[in-house]
């Protein structure tokens, strides 16, 4: 099977999360699954505007070898992996340091899911996943132990987010979805702060223009 569209597929999405300011020049990785026992993934430290198809690397779910591409593959490949074998249901799987959303993952707690239609595509909430250092066994271990079927959104402790869905426009949903909530739960607390601090009011206003206006 000629796996050039699927990784064709992954720099294009590479581009749009990039121009809708999700990924910045190499950080953040994303994953397509190709079959039951392949996905594609982006490869490690490359500027996602300049990639193109060939850099994307295939790697074997069993073992994480890596069967097409020149390119080491992602230091994230081992926990999408674990997105993918825990979750048949999911094609996508893709990490970010989205700003909105990765400033809510610092507050170091669970994100309720505030309104129906969130719920719907990222589930009733978005778990913490504690903190490990990136690349490493012992975060995608607690990944790992995290994935949950009815769930496609995850905040990673001081680091970022995961997020997947059964497809590749199921997962920039989700990822979409997860900024919004982010965004709304941010500007309650700042509302709170503001009713209950008066003497930070105009700092905290301040705040909460750029967080409406990001
Ligand atoms: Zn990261």
């Amino acid at each position: 099977m000629n796996t050039l569209p699927i990784r064709q597929s992954v720099v294009n999405l590479c581009v749009k999360l990039s121009h809708l300011g999700y990924l910045a020049g190499t950080g953040g990785n994303i994953a397509l699954r190709i079959d039951a026992d392949r996905f594609a993934v982006t490869p490690s430290a490359i500027d996602y505007l300049s990639m193109h198809a060939d850099d994307v690397c295939v790697v074997r779910l069993t073992d994480l070898q890596c069967i097409e591409g020149d390119r080491t593959p992602s230091v994230e490949t081992s926990l999408h992996a674990r997105v993918f074998r825990l979750r048949p249901d999911v094609s996508c799987s893709i990490h970010t340091h989205q700003p909105v959303a990765s400033a809510c993952a610092l507050l170091g707690r669970t994100l309720e899911v505030d309104d129906e239609a969130t719920r719907q595509i990222i589930g009733p909430y978005v778990p913490l996943i504690g903190y490990m250092p990136s690349g490493t066994a012992l975060l995608a271990g607690m990944v790992g132990r995290a994935i949950a079927p009815d769930l496609n959104a995850y905040l990673m402790r001081n680091h970022g987010v995961l997020c997947c869905g059964a497809s590749l426009e199921a997962a920039v949903a989700s990822i979409n979805a997860l900024e919004g909530l982010a965004r709304r739960h941010l500007a309650k607390r700042i509302a709170e702060q503001i009713s209950t601090h008066p003497r930070r009011a105009v700092a905290l206003h301040r705040v909460l223009q750029t967080l409406e206006s990001s």
